[in-house]
């Protein structure tokens, strides 16, 4: 707060509390040493809840009357503030979310509500440390974890200091000492343990005493409450302790804290004793100055020993000097200011849900090239034949948008959804990812699935969680895993079948959990009666990398596909015709070369018989909250769902809205043709088109449809490119190349 005051007004806006008076007012408060101001709401004391909550909806808009405040920044550390500063018209709205206040005692029953709707209107969450990061992730799709800094210049200073304040002065030592509020979340009962079975050991406590009556705190001739103390005289407490104590209940209210004052006390150079609160063993658990235990006995032996280290070395702060001096607020502050930014960029330029309007060119022929579909392959190749070939081409297709596929729009909220499914771009090839960097920037992305599977959800492909999470195992490494996966798999003859690939891997089990169901709804066969490729996409994993994909480039468009197609085929070279058949176009421009990538059964009129395409059916849904599920995709490999997968766009897309848009798919024989299907006896019949193909002088094929190859959209750019290649080296103008 202290570094945001530096750039702007910051108004701290404090819980309030009743006055005799009987009117409402504010008292404002300076916090010493900073801009921020503290601002103290003071209500009747005999004012009803609704009273009080109008009165206090009303004194936030004097404030920023007062202030002359017209689109504030409004920062809530607690959701019961928002009850009554939802009205105001925020250039931001932040939750900083701090702990799970509602496991504290005396916890508002309406504090869930009120996080929910605090969650749904805030633009951007942050939380106090990783635990809660995990606990709050799904409930938000602009959510980041900031665990605990620490001013390292500011608390080193303690081991400099010789005189200690007065109050510790007083104090025989060795001090072990505590600071921070003493509420329901530390564990008295430790403490008392402690002091008493040590009564040559001080212990201090520093600190404001909340929701804890007087009487229950423990008790003794060597416990001392010192009451609260400036930020800025710590260190000189600090100075005169030997160990720092973090005696942590171990309750729902500390599952998900992290502490503070750990980088802290580490700065000042002093041990740590605390029990096992989770963020504390994660981040800090491995620091040799630091002791973890969780019974009496092992905290006060822990004790003894961090007494010890104190006294003997001071080696081991070299490793904990390390670990703070990257703990630095400035960076938060840094990190936390370009979100805020975004934020309210964001808020600026709402997106607008119309659907983006590619160029619809005149035709102003003649050509040299139709370019029959603007998906990837013919985008590619319209773009290479203009220009690096100098061809004037007119890329067509049937569909009223670019893309192919791959097209996506704003759907009727504003949020970037993919009409065709889920496209996740992914590439070993540096050149495609060159090539298709000309057009689009970048948002990395590392795509994660997770399968739901007898009642549980678990990552695919198969890794070692997925053996833990399903059997209830407990596989430490590679080694372990790789020796229950091959116990698992039967004596196979040759691996000819997409089924004979899973189960000479993860066996017969793991083959029907994960890939028996999937793959008959996907392709109405079973893996049986598929290729091997087909299931050679994902294959099990024995260690615990849970990306789906494993290559070098991964990374989504940063303004989705359609406006790379866009950029792409930005040429005074190219037009533009949507909305039109090949046959048509091909009649209109007699002379010119085609590029085909379409259904290469389809062009021929389907001479030789069909060629069987799997088609989809897609149904996309929007919700009004910020995320529906926990991973971009769920798979259903159960027969008895109807539908594959689902997805949720913007995981892939990482655009931050209120609302959130869904995808199903229903796999089925008849429609649009998506999938070519790999078995034997269709290649059988490709090959009989390819043939004939072949004969074509003034016809290419290329892509995913004319060539019957289950490519994935690196692989068509790829084709695309070295078809134009050989395009280029069979010299231009492109008396026919047949397939390529
Ligand atoms: P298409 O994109 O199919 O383009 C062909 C175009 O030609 C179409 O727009 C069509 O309308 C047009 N056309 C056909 N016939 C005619 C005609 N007679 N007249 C006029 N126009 C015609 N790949 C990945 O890399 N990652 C993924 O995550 C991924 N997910 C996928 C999810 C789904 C559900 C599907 C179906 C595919 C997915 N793919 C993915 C594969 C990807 O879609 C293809 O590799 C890529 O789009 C193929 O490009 P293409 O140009 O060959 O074909
Ligand atoms: N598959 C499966 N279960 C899964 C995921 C995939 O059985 O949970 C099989 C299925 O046959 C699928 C194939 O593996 O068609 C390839 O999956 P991929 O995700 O690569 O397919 P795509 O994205 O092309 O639909």
């Amino acid at each position: 707060m202290e570094r945001f005051a530096r750039e702007r007004r910051v108004f701290f806006f404090e819980e309030y509390i009743p006055t005799d008076h009987h009117l409402a007012y504010l008292e404002i408060h300076s916090f010493a040493g900073t801009a921020v101001k503290s601002v103290r709401p003071r209500i009747p004391r005999d004012w009803s809840d609704s009273q009080c909550q109008e009165g206090l909806a009303t004194l936030l808009d004097e404030l920023f009357d007062l202030i002359g405040a017209s689109e504030p920044v409004l920062w809530f550390y607690t959701p019961m503030m928002y009850a009554f500063a939802r009205q105001v018209k925020a250039a931001a709205v932040v939750y900083d979310c701090m702990d799970e206040l509602a496991n504290f005692r005396f916890a508002s029953p309406r504090l869930g509500a009120l996080e929910s709707d605090l969650m749904r209107c805030a633009d951007v969450v942050f939380t106090g440390g990783f635990s809660l990061y995990e606990a709050k992730r799904l409930l938000h799709d602009n959510i980041h974890a900031f665990p605990s800094c620490v001013d390292a210049d500011h608390f080193r200073a303690a081991r400099r200091m010789v005189v200690g304040p007065a109050d510790q002065a007083v104090i025989p030592g060795p001090i072990f000492g505590y600071c921070g509020v003493i509420d329901e979340r530390l564990d008295l009962e430790l403490i008392r343990a402690v002091a008493s079975a040590r009564a040559d050991w001080s212990v201090v406590l520093i600190g404001p005493t909340a929701k804890i009556s007087p009487e229950d705190l423990p008790r003794g001739p060597n416990i001392h409450y010192l009451g609260q103390k400036d930020y800025v005289d710590l260190p000189t407490y600090f100075a005169g302790w030997s160990v720092a104590l973090m005696p942590f209940a171990q309750n729902e209210a500390t599952r998900f804290i992290s502490p503070t004052k750990t980088p802290e006390y580490l700065a000042s150079g002093l041990p740590v004793v605390s029990t096992p609160v989770t963020d504390v063993v994660r981040h800090y658990g491995g620091v040799g100055g630091v002791f973890i235990a969780s019974d009496v006995q092992s905290y006060i032996i822990a004790c003894e020993r961090a007494l010890e280290l104190k006294r003997t070395s001071a080696a081991w702060l070299t490793e904990a000097d390390q670990l703070v001096a990257g703990k630095s607020w400035d960076e938060t502050h840094r990190r936390m200011s370009s979100l805020l930014a975004e934020a309210c960029e964001r808020n600026k330029r709402k997106i607008s849900a119309a659907v983006s309007k590619p160029r619809k060119t005149a035709r102003s022929g003649p050509y040299d090239v139709l370019v029959i579909g603007a998906g990837f392959a013919g985008s590619v190749l319209a773009e290479r034949l203009a220009s690096a070939g100098g061809k004037r081409v007119l890329i067509c297709d049937r569909r009223a948008h670019l893309g192919g596929n791959a097209y996506d729009f704003y759907n009727e909220h504003g949020i970037l959804v993919h009409k065709y499914g889920p496209h996740i771009f992914h590439t070993n090839s540096q050149t495609v990812f060159d090539y298709l960097s000309r057009f689009t920037a970048w948002r990395p992305y590392e795509h994660r699935v997770l399968a739901d599977v007898r009642g549980k959800l678990l990552p695919v492909p198969i890794n070692r969680t997925t053996l833990n999470g399903l059997y209830g195992l407990n596989l430490q490494d590679d080694a372990e895993a790789a020796h229950y996966l091959s116990s698992q798999v039967p004596p196979l003859a040759p691996v000819v079948t997409a089924m004979d690939v899973v189960v000479s891997q993860v066996g017969i089990d793991l083959y029907r959990a994960f890939f028996e169901g999937y793959t008959r709804k996907q392709w109405g066969l079973d893996a049986s009666q598929l290729d091997k490729s087909v299931t050679s996409r994902i294959p099990a994993r024995t260690n615990t990398d849970d990306r789906y994909f494993l290559d070098t480039f991964q990374a989504m468009p940063k303004d989705g596909y359609t406006k790379m197609f866009e950029n792409m085929l930005d040429n005074e070279h190219i037009d533009i015709a949507l909305d039109v058949e090949c046959r048509d176009v091909r009649r209109e421009f007699p002379q010119a070369h085609t590029i085909f990538t379409g259904p290469i059964d389809e062009f021929f009129d389907y001479r030789f018989g069909h060629l069987p395409y799997r088609s989809l059916q897609f149904h996309h849904e929007s919700h009004d909250i910020r995320r529906v599920l926990p991973a971009a995709v769920v798979n259903y490999p159960s027969e008895e769902v109807p539908y594959t997968r689902v997805t949720e766009f913007k995981y892939l897309t990482g655009q931050v809205h209120p609302r959130t848009s869904l995808c199903y798919e229903f796999a089925c024989s008849e429609g649009d043709p998506y999938y070519p299907i790999p078995r034997q006896e269709n290649q059988a019949l490709y090959k009989q088109y390819e043939t004939l193909a072949r004969t074509l002088t003034d016809v290419t094929f290329v892509g995913r449809l004319a060539t019957y190859k289950y490519y994935n959209m690196d692989q068509v750019v790829g084709q695309a490119l070295a078809t134009f290649n050989r395009m280029q080296n069979a010299a231009l103008p492109l008396a026919g190349s047949g397939v390529c």
